[in-house]
């Protein structure tokens, strides 16, 4: 062999120009390694879907004639990171030019970056040929202008790539239909239950579990239902356009204690791996719309498209645009630890026993759970975000740190300052009573603030933006928060803010 190619776990693009031809002086590489299983307590469910899906990718690489070498975790020739068992391979094989997809991780980018310039053979890096965005456009788009509006972005995107669009008009009229998009499940309404896969993933988990790997989360490894290859991850596809789309903006942010994904795609782990590119997504999309345009009204679809072309484009965008120094920001200097019960879901407050409780069985959470339950909580109550993130960087099935961090620490916690949020999202019992049943078999009573047993969001809310007010107040979408506020009568507040300080010193027990 000539060449050395090198597969990362989620570059499992099998439409990638690298595989348009055979070439027998081209030997892949895919590994296992320890470098990417131990830097966060990974959900078990995770960690499998990756196993198999890249087992499975490598398998697709041999039927279409390429060649490849893949290192499994307990492999006694396994050096246990990119570098060590890439530098083992070219030697053995005398290799002379080292190529490489660009990584969607900075520490990985790094890494990569850091390995090629002390080779001593030519190296080359390329681009994964997954995203409508180059790594740097974001920036190029925003340079020159104030803040980096997604709004903004998402249309120019729309323009852009002729999505969605009449001419020189959004379809439809209108960029955003957010305001229909805010339903509650109405009571006896059953959502078209998530199609499951039925995949064995027995000897991933065994690799993981013999290696004593510290994961988190439940996992039945001989039925494992989300999607491990391009096959399947076409089917949920299909499977969404037909079922789920007619009413995901809708529900989109509902919440259920009944239900763990309502109408969402579940399509993350797919697109996040490249097993699906978000182009193909959003096509089909369109396709089922245009073909049902009387069951598949344009709020629906615009609620999707803008995750996609919109969200997903744009944080990765705000990544690229500020790391190194995003993983260090904590604009509130917050500084709690994260309370046990985030690992367990034991905790008496309902609506987060059951969105930390599903995240532990399912490995997901839909995005209205993670921003508004889980991630609303811990900012309300000050945890630091290295906490915040350790947590959602593990969790979930679909969590890569270009799209984690950017999510977590800038739009959920603000640690960002309001590079990616205009104003903290935060809310109290009321928001979570709206758009959810959770609170109807609560510990907590959603309608009090200072009493025994208030609801922890209400009082928690207000001394947030109490505590805050030098940072927030000017912000002109938090003046009714601020007037509201200082409308309370003293004795009023100075209780809430003993509520508060009471459930803040004894966070383990709420
Ligand atoms: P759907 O609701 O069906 O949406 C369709 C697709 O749109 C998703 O698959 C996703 O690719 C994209 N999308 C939707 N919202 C966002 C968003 N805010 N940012 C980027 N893409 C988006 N998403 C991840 O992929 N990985 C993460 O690690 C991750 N961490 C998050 C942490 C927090 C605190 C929050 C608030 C959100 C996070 N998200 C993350 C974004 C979003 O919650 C998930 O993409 C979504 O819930 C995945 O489920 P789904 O495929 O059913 O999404
Ligand atoms: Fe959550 Fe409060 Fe409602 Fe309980 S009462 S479910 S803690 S919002």
């Amino acid at each position: 062999y000539k060449t050395l190619r090198l597969i990362l776990g989620d570059q499992l693009n099998l439409q990638h120009s690298w595989y348009a031809s055979q070439d027998a002086s081209i030997l892949y590489v895919m590994m296992e390694v320890r470098t990417e299983t131990d830097y966060v307590w990974h959900h078990i469910q995770k960690a499998c879907a990756f196993f198999a899906a890249m087992e499975n990718f490598a398998t697709t690489l041999i039927e279409h004639g390429h060649h490849r070498i893949y290192l499994k975790l307990d492999d006694p020739s396994n050096k246990q990171s990119f570098e060590a068992n890439c530098d083992t391979i070219i030697k053995q094989y005398d290799i002379d030019k080292f190529e490489y997809q660009l990584p969607d991780e900075y520490r990985l980018d790094e890494c990569l970056k850091a390995y090629c310039k002390r080779l001593d053979i030519q190296t080359e890096a390329f681009d994964t040929e997954h995203f409508y965005t180059q790594r740097d456009e974001l920036g190029t788009f925003f340079s020159g202008k104030k803040g980096l509006l997604m709004e903004n972005f998402y249309r120019e995107m729309r323009k852009k790539h002729h999505v969605l669009m009449d001419g020189k008009e959004p379809v439809g009229g209108k960029w955003n239909f957010d305001q229909e998009n805010r339903s509650k499940l109405p009571k006896n309404h059953k959502p078209n239950a998530p199609m499951l896969f039925n995949n064995n993933v027995q000897a991933a988990f065994n690799r993981i579990t013999k290696a004593e790997i510290k994961t988190i989360g439940n996992i039945n490894p001989e039925q494992f239902y989300w999607p491990i290859n391009r096959k399947q991850a076409i089917k949920l596809l299909h499977h969404f356009t037909a079922y789920c789309l007619p009413l995901f903006g809708t529900f989109q942010d509902a919440m259920h204690t009944d239900e763990w994904s309502i109408y969402h795609s579940r399509l993350s782990f797919a697109m996040n791996a490249k097993i699906l590119s978000p182009q193909e997504v959003i096509g089909a999309a369109i396709a089922s719309w245009e073909q049902n345009k009387k069951g598949i009204s344009i709020n629906q679809l615009e609620g999707f498209i803008r995750q996609i072309i919109g969200w997903r484009e744009y944080m990765r965008g705000v990544y690229w645009l500020k790391m190194p120094d995003f993983e260090k920001l904590n604009y509130f200097d917050h500084q709690r630890k994260l309370p046990n019960w985030y690992w367990t879901g034991k905790t008496k407050m309902n609506c987060l026993k059951h969105s930390i409780s599903q995240s532990l069985e399912h490995a997901y959470a839909h995005h209205i759970q993670r921003l508004m339950i889980t991630g609303n909580f811990a900012l309300l109550a000050g945890i630091h975000p290295d906490e915040v993130d350790f947590w959602y960087l593990g969790i979930y099935i679909d969590a890569i740190q270009w799209v984690e961090i950017t999510n977590t620490r800038g739009m959920s916690q603000y640690a960002d300052g309001g590079i990616i949020g205009s104003k903290p999202y935060t809310g109290s019992a009321n928001y979570i009573h709206k758009q959810s049943n959770y609170c109807e078999n609560c510990h907590y009573d959603r309608s009090k603030k200072t009493e025994d047993n208030a609801c922890p969001f209400n009082s928690l809310y207000w001394n947030f933006h109490d505590l805050h007010r030098e940072k927030l107040s000017l912000n002109f979408r938090l003046s009714t928060v601020y007037r509201l506020w200082d409308k309370m009568a003293p004795a009023n507040k100075e209780a809430i803010l003993t509520r508060a300080n009471c459930y803040l010193n004894h966070l383990e027990d709420l």
